[in-house]
């Protein structure tokens, strides 16, 4: 079909249908014979209202009339146009009726209806949108509001203020009743209500959201009843969450400036403190009066005016930053120290508009300072004192393992070295080098001493890597690379791993070659001794046995000869003749305690169990006969038993008993007083006198043979006493010694075996 011409050149050869059906406006074409033809959006019009597609069923009955008049017109050749009212819109629509060649084109143009614009538009917003009847019956919504809501449209549809269903909160959590949600409240009232804050229960989401609610009343158009009530809401719950962020961290802001800033202040472009200064009045106590202008200053310490002054003036010259220090009394007349800054608030045309300052109290800071420094001096009087333990540690492992005169290995678990210190090397005539990664048994440790293999299953080192003792040997040997044994005493430690298991061992070995060596000598000089003193022995006593016999002879003869002769010859040689029989005695006495020194040695000691009281009361009886004729006292407190030979004992308690006796000061009684106590496995004597003593320099010699301090015409005596004493002593495996001083009296004490327990 070709439309006629409409009268614009510009139609000409233009497809009419493809025109019609581009058209967004519904358009019909009425045939001569009465036909319909409607284009695309008239038929999608048409079939919500009509299922015959009757496209008179758009309209309210009210404009069927002008319509069919004007349709009427156009059969005549007239174009009209006509107001009418469309079913399914609120605004008229215009509609153009056009004559065709035998028919009629109907143009239907409908004003949108402003609300569904504003529907429309609020959702490409994101903001909900409804219309509310006056009963609060939702009539209208955007899918926006749906959206926020958790609902679908249809389920909007319908629903009123008051539906139980709803739930809502005020922002303090209390609950939003229907009948006061902002659409009543502008319905009762016909006044806006504007961003009404609102929380409303998301059902999807099962969460809150926050709404922004401002409701709209208007009249119905065309009518002063009923009204309506327009509803737009945002859902502010994120920018809520981000605003209660912000004020979270402005209360923070705020709490640390009002923590660390004593006073805000700020003042006009030209630096005058103007009232009001609440902070400035807090702290400082002024009055207004005091310190607008430049009143403040009385404030400050007198001495830190002058520097405020300047600093202030040079800030305020060049409108640059303000700093500065100066005491600043409080309302209580103490000055605290004050950091001050000030900064020029500066607008975007830059116009000076204020200064803003902030004064800061030092001290705290200070203190804070002060605090830190020492946290910090400790700090780092820790880290050095650790620096320096491991620093020594460190050395002194260094030393150890360089330096260390012993020699130490480190194995593994496999007895294989892996490190050695030079010491090691040196000992054993490897370098490091060739022992690390060798097995340290096979390399150095593989025979005994005498020759025999050392099988590693026989080596304490290999057992130590087996069961995790500690081992300690004392004697044994390495082998040098040069093929000698180097004796050797080491002590092996097991090492562990994390886990607790043996991984390996270290090794300190010391070379013994020089305790080896001097103890060899050391025995070789005991044997020699040894030996010698039992040829001295042997010929003490062989010498004196065998003097005994001329000795006898010449004693006989001499004896003879004073008998015979005796007041015969002349008085010297009667002198002569008892020198020779003294002399004769004194040789015999000398002998025979010689003979009974050197027979000590001979002897076999039978021990038994000796009483010391027993021991005592026999030396008593020895002495008796000086007791008598010197009238010296002898008492001794002597409880227990000892271990040795009774003879020879009694034989040396005599000796020291009759020495306590005989070295008496002149015309002063003699007093000796034995006694004794057990002290662990030896029984300790002590002969106590109060006789002349002995000077320290003496205390040794005089245990020797033959030793004496005195002559003989003083006090008599062989010197062989003492000697014979300390040789029992020590044949049963005690020591004498002694306390004595000149004039002190002497102590001697020896130590000799307890009896053996059972
Ligand atoms: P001696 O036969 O002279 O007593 P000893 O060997 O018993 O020989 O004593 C050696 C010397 O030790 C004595 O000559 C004396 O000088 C000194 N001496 C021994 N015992 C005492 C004592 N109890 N008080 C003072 N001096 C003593």
């Amino acid at each position: 079909m070709t439309l006629p011409d409409a009268g614009s050149a510009a139609f000409h050869g233009v497809d009419a249908q493809a025109l019609l059906a581009a058209l967004p406006d519904p358009v019909a074409l009425l045939g001569p014979s009465g036909q319909v033809i409607l284009n695309r959006a008239a038929q999608a019009r048409v079939a919500q209202y009509s299922a015959t597609g009757d496209w008179m069923a758009l309209f309210q009955g009210s404009s069927v009339a002008p319509i069919q008049d004007a349709v009427q017109a156009a059969l005549r050749g007239e174009t009209r146009q006509v107001t009418v009212q469309v079913v399914d819109t609120v605004a008229p629509g215009l509609l153009t009726v056009a004559p065709t060649a035998g028919g009629a084109l109907l143009h239907l143009h409908v004003a949108r209806d402003p609300l569904e614009v504003a529907l429309e538009l609020m959702d490409g917003l994101g903001l909900g949108m409804t219309v509310q009847a006056p009963d609060t019956r939702i009539l209208l919504t955007n899918d926006a509001a749906a959206r926020i809501l958790g609902m679908t449209r249809e389920q909007l549809l319908g629903r009123d203020s008051m539906d139980p269903e709803w739930r809502a909160v005020h922002p303090d959590g209390t609950d939003f009743p229907g009948e006061t949600h902002p659409s009543v409240q502008a319905l009762r009232s016909m006044q806006v209500q504007r961003d009404v804050p609102m929380g409303v229960y998301h059902p999807g989401e099962a969460a809150w959201r926050w709404l922004q609610v401002t409701a709209i009343p208007r009249r119905a158009p065309g009518a002063t009843q009923p009204k309506q009530v327009t509803t737009v809401f945002a859902d502010v719950t994120e920018r809520q969450q981000m605003q209660a962020e912000v004020r979270r961290s402005e209360r923070r802001f705020r709490s640390l400036v009002e923590a660390t800033t004593q006073v805000v202040w700020n003042t006009d472009p030209a630096g005058s403190l103007l009232p009001p200064q609440p902070r400035w009045e807090e702290f400082t106590g002024q009055t207004p009066d005091e310190y607008r202008g430049t009143g403040w200053l009385d404030a400050v310490h007198p001495d830190d005016r002058a520097g405020a002054i300047h600093d202030w003036q040079v800030a305020l010259n060049t409108g640059g930053l303000y700093t500065t220090e100066y005491r600043l009394r409080r309302a209580d007349g103490t000055y605290v120290p004050m950091l001050t800054r000030g900064v020029p608030i500066i607008d975007e045309r830059g116009q000076l508009l204020e200064w803003l300052g902030t004064n800061t109290d030092l001290s705290a800071i200070r203190e804070a300072e002060q605090a830190l420094k020492l946290l910090n001096a400790e700090l780092e009087e820790r880290v050095q004192q650790r620096t320096q333990e491991l620093a020594q540690l460190t050395r002194f492992s260094t030393l150890l393992l360089t330096a260390a005169g012993e020699s130490i290995f480190g194995l593994d678990a496999r007895g294989v070295t892996t490190f050695a210190n030079p010491a090691a090397a040196r000992m054993l005539g490897h370098s490091i080098e060739s022992m690390i990664g060798q097995e340290q048994h096979a390399l150095v440790h593989h025979h005994h001493a005498d020759g025999r293999p050392f099988p590693l299953e026989d080596c304490p080192i290999h057992q130590t890597l087996l069961d995790g003792q500690t081992r300690r040997v004392d004697r044994d040997v390495m082998w040098h690379a040069q093929g000698h044994a180097v004796p050797v005493a080491y002590v092996v430690t097991p090492t562990h791993d994390q886990a607790g298991e043996v991984n390996g061992a270290v090794i300190m070995v010391q070379d013994i070659t020089e305790r080896v060596r001097a103890q060899t000598q050391l025995q070789e000089l005991i044997d020699d001794l040894e030996r010698s003193n039992q040829d001295l022995e042997q010929f003490a006593y062989v010498a004196s046995h065998d003097l005994q016999e001329p000795l006898r002879t010449v004693g006989s003869y001499a004896e003879l000869l004073a008998r015979r002769y005796q007041g015969q010859l002349d008085p010297r040689a009667d002198q002569y003749l008892h020198f020779m029989q003294d002399a004769v005695t004194r040789m015999r006495s000398l002998i025979q305690d010689l003979l009974s020194f050197a027979r000590l040695s001979r002897t076999e000691l039978n021990f038994a169990p000796v009483t010391l009281n027993d021991l005592m009361l026999a030396a008593q009886q020895n002495v008796q006969a000086t007791l008598d004729a010197a009238g010296g006292t002898l008492t001794w407190d002597t409880p227990d038993q000892v271990w040795g030979q009774g003879s020879l004992l009694t034989q040396l308690l005599t000796n020291l008993v009759s020495n306590g006796l005989k070295f008496q000061r002149p015309g002063q009684p003699a007093k000796v007083h034995v006694t004794s106590r057990q002290e662990g496995d030896m029984i300790h004597v002590s002969v106590r006198d109060n006789g002349i003593g002995i000077a320290p320099e003496y205390h040794a010699r005089i245990f020797e043979i033959f030793q004496r301090l005195h002559r003989r015409e003083t006090y008599a005596g062989n010197g062989m006493g003492l000697a014979i004493c300390r040789k029992i002593t020590e044949h049963h495996g005690g020591r004498i010694w002694l306390e004595s001083a000149p004039d002190q009296g002497s102590t001697f004490h020896l130590t000799l075996p307890a009896v053996p327990h059972p």
